[in-house]
Formats: C-alpha cells, sequence, structure tokens
C-alpha cells in the first residue's frame, strides 16, 4: 500500500515537539560570564552561574531581544509584561537548586511555522510558546572512575525554549517541522544551529489514537533528541511500541524516555508517579520583565527577509522552481551565495542554480564543508558560469575549471587561459579535424553511409578527442551531417 505502515489505517500519531534553542549571545542571561563553547570545565561560570550565596541575576538584554525577534518572526503575540520564576529540583549539575524559566506569563504566546510536507503541500504548526530560560550544567560520567564531574560552563546558558501545539501527524512531519525551526533561527542569528554542541535540541512527546477518535491518547516525551536522524528515528519506534501495547489490550504509561541509537529504541527514564513537582514561584530576584512598544518595534527592525518570503521571492524573480527555491534558501549562506553568483554569472540564472545545486554542494558535501568555507567563492563560481553561458567553454570542460578553481589554482578566466581550454569555435579549424577523422575511418563512413547511424557519436567523439574537448558540439554535429550527408 504505497509505502504505508501496516497500522497507519487504523492509528494516528499525535507529536508536539519542545525544542530548545541556544540563544547566540556572548555571555549568559543572568550574569557576564561567557557562553563560548569549548572552554576548560568551570572556568566560564561566575558566582551568580554557581549559585553562591549573595549574588543577584541581571537580565541579558540581548537575550531579552532575540526571543522578541524569534516571537516577531512566528506571528505571535509578544508579551508587555512577563515573569521569570524558579522550577526548583535536586541535581548536581544544578547547584542553585532550582533554574529561572518562565511558567505562566512566557514572552511569547501563539504563533505559527508552515512547513513543507513530501507531496509538496503545505501545514501550518501552530506554536504554543516560547519562553526564556537558563540552562543547568553538565554532568560528566568518563574519566572520573566511579565519580561524577561536573562542568558548570554551560549553567545560565540562555534557552528560548519552543513549544509546539500537537499538530504534527507523523514522524516526517515532526522533522520537517524541526528543520525549518532550524533554518528559521539560523535566518534570524540568533542560534547558531549546531546540534552537536547542543545548540539545537529537542524533546518529542508522543501519543496515538484510533482514526476519528477525537480525543488525544497518553503521551510519552522523548527526551533530548539531538539529531533530525534521531527523532525521525525515535518518533518512529514509539509510536510503534504505543500501538503494540495497546493493541494487545495494555495502556500507555506516561513516563519520560530516552532513546539509544545504538539499539534504536526507547527505555524508560522516569514516570508520572516519579515526576517532579517543581513548585514553581516567581522569582523573587527578578522583576517582571515590561517591554515597551518602542523596544518591540526597534527589534522588528532588525528582521532579515524570513525562510518563506525569500523562497517566494526566488521564485518570481529569478524564475526557479519551487524545489530549486527551497534547496537555495535551506540557509541565509546559501541564499547569498546564490544570488553573488547568478550576478556575477551576468543573469545565467537557471545554469547557476544548477551549478549551485550540482557540482558546488555536491563538492561541498563530499568534503565536509560549509558554504561559507567553499574554497569556489561566489563571485568565482558565477565566473564560471558566465563563460559557459557565452561559449567560450562546454559544460564539459566547465567540470575541469571548476575542480581547478576547488584545488585553488584561480579564477575561471585565468585557468581556461593558462590550461588552453577556450572553446574551438573557428568552424574552418573544425572543418579540418572533422576531414582528417573522416579520412582516417573510411571504413566506418561506408557502414554509416549505409546505413549505420548509431556510428554519428563514434565520429562525434574521434572530433571531441582530437581537439582535447575543445570543439563547439553544436558546430561539430553540424558539419559532420553536412560532410556525411
Ligand atoms: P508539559 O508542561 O508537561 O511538558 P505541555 O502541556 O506543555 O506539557 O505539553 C508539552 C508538549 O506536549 C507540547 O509540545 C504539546 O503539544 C505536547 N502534547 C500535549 N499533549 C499531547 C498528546 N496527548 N500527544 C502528543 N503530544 C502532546
Ligand atoms: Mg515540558
Amino acid at each position: 500500500m504505497n509505502g504505508m505502515a501496516d497500522w497507519e489505517t487504523d492509528w494516528e500519531p499525535v507529536i508536539g515537539l519542545e525544542i530548545h534553542v541556544q540563544l547566540a549571545t556572548r555571555s549568559k542571561i543572568f550574569s557576564g560570564a561567557a557562553t563560548a563553547y569549548g572552554a576548560a570545565p568551570n572556568t566560564q561560570a561566575c558566582a551568580v552561574d554557581l549559585g553562591l550565596p549573595g549574588v543577584l541575576p541581571v537580565l541579558n538584554e540581548a537575550a531579552v531581544r532575540m526571543a522578541v525577534k524569534f516571537g516577531l518572526a512566528v506571528e505571535a503575540r509578544i508579551a508587555r509584561r512577563s515573569i521569570f520564576a524558579r522550577k526548583n529540583y535536586f541535581y548536581p549539575d544544578l547547584p542553585k537548586g532550582y533554574q529561572i524559566s518562565q511558567y505562566e506569563l512566557p514572552i511569547v504566546e501563539g504563533g505559527r511555522l508552515e512547513i513543507r510536507l513530501e507531496d509538496g503541500t503545505t501545514k501550518v504548526v501552530g506554536i504554543t510558546r516560547a519562553h526564556l530560560e537558563e540552562d543547568a550544567g553538565k554532568s560528566l560520567h568518563e574519566d572520573f572512575h566511579g565519580l561524577s564531574g561536573i562542568d558548570l560552563n554551560r549553567a545560565g546558558t540562555p534557552l528560548l525554549e519552543v513549544v509546539s501545539e500537537p499538530d504534527l501527524r507523523s514522524a516526517k512531519e515532526a522533522v520537517a517541522y524541526m528543520k525549518k525551526l532550524h533554518t528559521l533561527v539560523r535566518y534570524l542569528e540568533i542560534c547558531d544551529g549546531n546540534m552537536q554542541e547542543g545548540s539545537f535540541r529537542c524533546d518529542a512527546n508522543v501519543s496515538v489514537r484510533r482514526r476519528g477518535q477525537h480525543e488525544f491518547g497518553t503521551r510519552t516525551e522523548l527526551k533530548n533528541l539531538n539529531s533530525f536522524r534521531f527523532v525521525e528515528r525515535a518518533i518512529r519506534y514509539e509510536i510503534e511500541r504505543q500501538i503494540d501495547i495497546l493493541e494487545g489490550g495494555g495502556s500507555v504509561v506516561q513516563e519520560t524516555r530516552l532513546y539509544d541509537p545504538e539499539r534504536d529504541e526507547t527505555r524508560p527514564m522516569r514516570s508520572k508517579e516519579e515526576a517532579f513537582d517543581y513548585r514553581y514561584f516567581p522569582d523573587p530576584d527578578l522583576l517582571p520583565l515590561v517591554l515597551e512598544e518602542g523596544f518591540i518595534e526597534s527589534v522588528r527592525a532588525t528582521l532579515p527577509e524570513l525562510p518563506d518570503a525569500k523562497r517566494e521571492r526566488f521564485v518570481y524573480e529569478y524564475g526557479l522552481s519551487p524545489y530549486e527555491a527551497e534547496v537555495l534558501t535551506a540557509s541565509r549562506e546559501l541564499a547569498d551565495y546564490f544570488e553573488a553568483a547568478e550576478q556575477a554569472s551576468e543573469s545565467e540564472t537557471k545554469l547557476t542554480a544548477h551549478w549551485v545545486m550540482g557540482d558546488l554542494l555536491g563538492a561541498l558535501n563530499k568534503a565536509g564543508l560549509e558554504i561559507t568555507q567553499s574554497p569556489v567563492t561566489a563571485s568565482m563560481l558565477g565566473g564560471l558560469v558566465r563563460r559557459i553561458g557565452d561559449g567560450t567553454i562546454s559544460g564539459k570542460i566547465a567540470k575541469q575549471v571548476f575542480e581547478a578553481m576547488w584545488r585553488g589554482e584561480g579564477d575561471a578566466d585565468r585557468i581556461i587561459e593558462t590550461k588552453g581550454l577556450r572553446q574551438v569555435t573557428d568552424s574552418a579549424a573544425i572543418e579540418k579535424v572533422v576531414d582528417e577523422v573522416l579520412a582516417a575511418h573510411p571504413q566506418q563512413v561506408e557502414q554509416y553511409r549505409a546505413g549505420k547511424e548509431k556510428l554519428f557519436g563514434f565520429f562525434v567523439g574521434q572530433v571531441m578527442k582530437a581537439t582535447q574537448g575543445k570543439a563547439n558540439p553544436a558546430q561539430v554535429n553540424e558539419i559532420l551531417r553536412r560532410k556525411l550527408g
């Protein structure tokens, strides 16, 4: 049944994601300590982050601006007044005994994000809320022989927790939503998006219900999924686990589970009975956060062109297909690269899109490089495309030039000149080579004239070989047809 799992006619998954977006501020949310990743343990935690008595948190304005920027980008309500609350629990990497978060009055409420599904249709996913909070430290279980190490460098790092409505209906939709959010926060430059370093991580809430049933089923929460692949696999596993239980007459236990990528399964972490009572209450050390219109408008003025708007513009301004536009706007850097290359190519738009999406992204992918690290700059690639467009080189020779540019041998024009790769368009010269080829292969000429038309390709190949691929292919065809006709 067209790739559907056998349960899909009877059961409908319901998924809501909570995504922790680490905000790209230089200092922490309530202290002046640095947020840079990778420093030696406990060198970037100050008295506030360590939870020492007698110190007070001071809110970082940059984190507030980033939260507001996000809220505006997803068309949410920006709370004119929001409250920081203490979420109380004990854990070794949380020396204060509480995490400062927002609970009843978050800074952002009621937004939307449009995702594109595999069949090309779009779907709007509701964003319930996004609230500011501080991250905890990290427990290190390796290298300490039966003990645990505590690194508090991450304590106090600003997070924006983005909570979606339970609007997602498959693992694939969940991944599409997560990718879209990932693209958006990078466009907004509020998060570096580095998932290996934990700058963008996801908890997935999953339940299933019988098709046609209105009420949601009991959900489980899958914690700390830090790659798109794991999100998809963990959700898929969890959906089938719950269906198996329900079809066997059992009931799903509301609990927190962990995904184990090695075994590709989820395992219980804690159940509802063991769940913490966080005893939230407003943090007495922090005033309510009150935002004035002028502040919100000053943030609005910093909004860049958003991914959806850019994608639409790429379709109507450049005449690209929706698919090409989607690929080329996947990141702001890639979109900027395309636009710069297109300009350098002197409006060889389609050809530029083709080269960026094909040879360039392929080479970057193979080398494990980001677009910003490309050894071939946008103006270099545009320069190459321009020479294909104006007939200086053929598409085939262009591949050779691209490789030379990648190796650092200079720009396209220089490589074309020094290697003598300029396309031969002098018809007298091509005609001379054609004559030589035909004279050297009298037998094939005879067979061709007797009706073996397949041999045409052979003659083209011989001419190309004799000219090291430099003869203009259209002219070669034309001259060969005339001579053989
Ligand atoms: P909590 O505060 O306990 O984490 P929330 O009500 O804030 O609970 O919901 C957290 C996430 O769980 C949200 O993303 C929401 O969409 C999702 N969610 C709520 N109920 C369900 C359900 N029955 N099935 C799947 N996801 C759900
Ligand atoms: Mg939650």
